[in-house]
């Protein structure tokens, strides 16, 4: 029999995570979850420890953990509260993955405590290349922990690539793009754009943050960067490509001509399992791909001059050092504006381009420089907000 494996799932009560306790539950004689965390959602967090009783609970809120402690006694759960003792529980010895659901910075500390420690990752956290690409893949090459993408484009090249052969022979990747809820807006009416209508994502159903990056092509250009260093290729040579049936997950061509692409349902189920059940390709739940009944895929170039964002996140990719993570705070700064109605739609990529404008980057950052980087573009967007609203 193979042991089980043991997971932690931090964020759990966040989109991601529940879609991977589905998983879990689909298959309980793979997997034994250890730990479950969240921020502040109580109520949800006690049903799931309950159901798979993990050793460990943590809430990074640690008013949210007394009241969550005291509604499990009883059970044999240890009950933490804090940032500090998430980060711990990410990297437990007895771990053999961590899925890290939570976005933005207060996911990057227990993505890299688990890198440190070797332990697998099922990867969520996109800003966490973007802020610090080059430190995530180092540190987890030196300490034998393998990166397994829960992106659904991310997935897909990596599930290219694994049948080919010599790495040499890769010539481009193309990341697929359904190009949002907006991508036949014309551009005089993005200002006129809500949170309510920029929530609406067509094909996925995702958490707030990247559901209006994908609708402002943040969210792509932030994946262009992050199979960047994931797959070690020169943004040069990553392409993006508007696909609004989100069928094909994204494509790999080699010098030959010949293009690998991986497709299906757009269901986050698929990716997200393939990370936790690697190498295997085991039953999601997920109904069959008919291609006869979809009929037709569409492709079109990405329109930079609606959707500035992705350029800018060429941009500041190509600039390196701390300009992505700039771009990174920046971005959890106006996006959180937005949703907030702070600002409007189109002030978003405007707020963007000045911090990183404005920004010194300084190169090969640590991970120190990286946050203090993006801790210092949030505040730049708070202020520069004052001056924009
Ligand atoms: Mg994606």
């Amino acid at each position: 029999m193979i042991p089980k494996k043991r997971v932690a799932i931090l964020g759990s009560t966040g989109s991601i995570g529940r879609s991977a306790l589905k998983t879990l539950r689909m298959h309980p004689d793979l997997f034994q979850l250890t730990v479950l965390s969240a921020h502040s959602n109580v109520d949800l967090l006690e049903a799931q420890a309950r159901r798979f009783e993990p050793r460990l609970v943590v809430m990074s809120n640690p008013d949210a953990a007394s009241v969550l402690a005291n509604r499990l006694r009883g059970l044999d759960i240890e009950v933490a509260g804090g940032e500090e003792r998430l980060a711990q529980a990410a990297s437990l010895p007895d771990l053999d993955m961590t899925l890290c659901g939570i976005g933005g910075r207060a996911g990057m500390i227990p993505t890299f405590e688990a890198a440190r420690a070797g332990i697998d990752i099922a990867f969520v956290n996109k800003e966490a290349l973007a802020l610090s690409g080059e430190l995530l893949i180092k540190t987890a090459a030196q300490s034998g922990a393998r990166i397994l993408p829960v992106d659904s484009e991310m997935s897909a090249v990596f599930q290219c690539l694994e049948s080919v052969q010599n790495r040499e022979d890769v010539d481009r990747l193309a990341l697929t793009a359904s190009g949002g809820p907006f991508r036949t807006t014309p551009r005089e009416r993005f200002k006129e754009i809500t949170p309510e209508q920029a929530l609406n994502h067509p094909n996925w159903d995702m958490g707030a943050k990247v559901t209006i990056d994908s609708a402002t092509l943040m969210n792509k250009g932030f994946e262009a960067i992050e199979a960047r260093w994931l797959f070690d290729v020169d943004l040069d040579r990553i392409d993006v490509v508007v696909h609004p049936q989100s069928i094909v997950h994204s494509y790999v061509e080699l010098k030959d001509g010949s293009v690998l692409a991986q497709m299906g349902l757009p269901d986050m189920r698929v990716p997200i399992q393939y990370a936790l059940t690697y190498p295997r390709h085991l039953p999601s739940g997920v109904g069959r791909m008919r291609l006869a009944e979809i009929g037709s895929l569409t492709f079109e170039p990405p329109d930079v001059e609606r959707f500035p964002c992705l350029r800018l996140a060429y941009e500041a990719g190509k600039a390196g050092g701390t300009m992505p993570a700039a771009l990174s705070g920046a971005d959890e700064a106006a996006v959180d504006a937005f949703l907030n109605k702070k600002i409007r739609f189109d002030q978003i990529p405007t707020l963007l381009s000045e911090a990183m404008r404005r920004h010194d980057s300084i190169a090969s950052p640590t991970l120190k420089e990286a946050l203090a980087a993006d801790e210092w573009a949030k505040e730049e967007v708070r202020s520069l907000m004052e001056g924009v609203v």
